[in-house]
C-alpha cells in the first residue's frame, strides 16, 4: 500500500521522527511546520492522510482540522491528531472538529502503523466510489450527490455481554441513533446480516468468547462487510487493538467509555457509512442505466452483446444447447404514421411486457434497437425455441394493443427468426446473423410467422 502522508508539527525533531518511521514503511512523506503550510499543501497536492500536531503556535491543530473538513476539496482526507496529553476533552474537541483518530505522544509504533494503514485503506474505498460517482455525473446520468446532508438518524447494533454497560451505552447513544442490543455474539452475527445497521459496536466484555472472532466474521459476510465496527476495549492492550484493526475493525474506544467520545466516534462512522451508501447506490444506478433500455426497461443492445458472449462460452464448455430469437414488429412504421410517435412508444412498451411475460427467468430479453427484440435462451434446443417463439407470436397476435390517445385498440403482429448455437466455434455475431436471416425470410414469407435458421 503506497500513500502520501503529510506530517504537521512545529517541532522539527518530531517531524523527523515520524517521517523516518513512515518512510521505513515505504510511505511517501510530506511535511509542514505550521497550519497554514499544511492547508496550502493539501490544497495543491493530493494527500491521503494528515498526521496533525494539536499544540502549535498560531493556528492550532483543531483549527487546521476544522478548515480541512470545511473545504470540499480537502474534506475527504483523513486526519489523525497527535496530542501531548491523553485528555478525553481534547479527543472530543478533535472529533467535533472532524478528526478521524488520535495518537498520544510519545507515539506508539504499532498504533501509528495500524491506524495509518487502516485509514488509508478506508480512504481508498471512498476515493474509488467518489471517482465512479463522478463519472456517473459527467455522463449526465446522475444528479450531483451532495455530501453535506443533514444527519439522518443512524441505526446501531450494540453487542455487549453485560446488562450494566448495555444500559449505559444505549443511554449515551440515544440522542443520535436507534440502538438494538444483543448479548450473544453469535446471535449478533445473524441479526447483523438480517437487518441493515449503520454501525456495530462490539463491547469486548464476554466471559468466554473472543470478540475479534465476531469482528472477523462480520468482515467476511457479504451482507455485513461494509458496516463499520467500533470496538470497546481495555486500556493497555495494544497488540489486540492492532490485531482488531488489521481484521477490519473500523475504530476503537477505550474503557471507561466517555459518553461524549462514544457519540462523536459513532457519529463519524454513521456519517461515513451514509455517504458511502449514497455513492455506492449511485454507482449501482449508473451501471443499471448503462445496460437498460429507457423505454421498455429491458436490457439494451450493449448489454446483450457483452453478455451473449459469456452465455455462449458457458454453453460451449458445458456442451449445452443455446438458442436465440429475434423478433421485429410488423409494419410498425404505420403505427407511428397513423397514431403518432407516442402511440408507437406505447406499443413498444406493451410489446416488451409480452416478451417478458412469455420467456423464462433464465432467458435474457433485450431491446435490440427500434422495434426489434432479442431473446437469448440458454439450455434450449431448436425444437423448444420454436415452441417459445410461436408462443410469443401468439401472445402478440391474440390480444389487441391499447392506444389511449386514439381511444382505440390495435391489432399488432410480429415476425420471428430463431437460430441455435453450433457446437464448433460458433460466435455471437454469426448466431445473430443467422437469426436475422431467418427473420428476413419470415418477413418475405408474409410476416406474422416464425422461421428457424438451418442448423
Ligand atoms: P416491417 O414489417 O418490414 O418490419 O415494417 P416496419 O414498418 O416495422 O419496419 P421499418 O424498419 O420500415 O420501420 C420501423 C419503424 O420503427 C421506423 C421507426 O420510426 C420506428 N421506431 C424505431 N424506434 C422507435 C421508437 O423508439 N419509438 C417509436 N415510436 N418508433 C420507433
Ligand atoms: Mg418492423
Ligand atoms: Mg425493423
Amino acid at each position: 500500500m503506497t500513500a502520501r502522508i503529510l506530517v504537521v508539527d512545529d517541532v522539527p525533531a518530531n517531524v523527523k521522527l515520524l517521517e523516518a518511521r513512515l518512510v521505513a514503511e515505504y510511505f511517501d512523506v510530506l511535511t509542514a511546520p505550521d497550519g497554514n503550510a499544511a492547508l496550502a499543501t493539501c490544497e495543491k497536492t493530493p494527500v491521503d492522510l494528515v498526521l496533525l500536531d494539536v499544540m502549535m503556535p498560531g493556528m492550532d491543530g483543531f483549527e487546521v482540522c476544522e478548515r480541512l473538513k470545511a473545504n470540499s476539496r480537502t474534506a475527504h482526507i483523513p486526519v489523525v491528531m497527535i496530542t501531548a496529553l491523553d485528555q478525553p476533552s481534547d479527543r472530543v474537541r478533535g472529533l467535533k472538529a472532524g478528526a478521524d483518530d488520535f495518537l498520544t505522544k510519545p507515539v506508539n509504533d504499532l498504533q501509528l502503523m495500524s491506524r495509518v494503514k487502516s485509514l488509508v485503506r478506508l480512504k481508498n474505498v471512498s476515493d474509488e466510489l467518489r471517482l465512479r460517482a463522478q463519472t456517473a455525473q459527467t455522463i449526465g446520468l446522475q444528479e450531483t450527490g451532495r455530501v453535506d446532508r443533514p444527519d439522518e438518524p443512524g441505526s446501531v447494533l450494540l453487542v455487549d455481554g453485560r446488562a450494566s454497560s448495555q444500559e449505559r451505552l444505549t443511554r449515551a447513544l440515544k440522542p443520535i441513533a436507534d440502538v438494538a442490543v444483543i448479548s450473544d455474539p453469535q446471535a449478533a452475527l445473524f441479526e447483523a446480516a438480517e437487518s441493515s445497521f449503520d454501525l456495530i459496536i462490539v463491547n469486548a466484555n464476554f466471559d468466554d468468547y473472543d470478540p475479534l472472532r465476531l469482528c472477523s466474521q462480520l468482515r467476511s459476510l457479504e451482507r455485513t462487510r461494509f458496516i463499520p465496527i467500533l470496538l470497546v476495549t481495555e486500556q493497555g492492550n495494544d497488540e489486540r487493538i492492532v490485531r482488531a484493526l488489521e481484521l477490519g475493525v473500523t475504530d476503537y474506544i477505550m474503557r471507561p467509555v466517555d459518553p461524549n467520545e462514544l457519540v462523536a466516534r459513532s457519529l463519524t462512522q454513521i456519517r461515513r457509512k451514509h455517504c458511502n451508501d449514497r455513492l455506492r447506490a449511485s454507482v449501482q444506478q449508473t451501471i443499471e442505466l448503462a445496460v437498460t433500455d429507457d423505454l421498455t426497461g429491458l436490457h439494451n443492445r450493449r448489454y446483450l452483446e457483452s453478455h451473449l458472449k459469456l452465455l455462449i462460452d458457458r454453453a460451449t464448455t458445458r456442451g449445452r444447447p443455446l438458442s436465440i430469437c429475434i423478433t421485429d414488429i410488423d409494419r410498425f412504421k404505420r403505427v407511428n404514421d397513423t397514431y403518432g410517435h407516442d402511440a408507437g412508444d406505447d406499443v413498444l412498451r406493451e410489446f416488451a411486457n409480452r416478451v417478458r411475460a412469455t420467456v423464462r427467468g433464465a432467458d435474457l430479453a433485450c431491446r435490440f434497437g427500434g422495434e426489434e427484440f432479442v431473446v437469448v435462451m440458454p439450455d434450449t434446443t431448436p425444437e423448444m425455441a420454436a415452441i417459445v417463439a410461436e408462443r410469443l407470436r401468439l401472445a402478440v397476435e391474440s390480444r389487441g394493443f391499447d392506444i389511449p390517445q386514439a381511444a382505440t385498440v390495435l391489432n399488432v403482429t410480429a415476425s420471428l427468426g430463431i437460430a441455435t448455437l453450433r457446437p464448433d466455434g460458433d460466435t455471437a455475431e454469426a448466431l445473430l446473423k443467422r437469426a436475422d436471416m431467418a427473420l428476413y425470410q419470415a418477413k418475405n414469407g408474409g410476416r406474422n410467422r416464425v422461421v428457424a435458421a438451418a442448423a
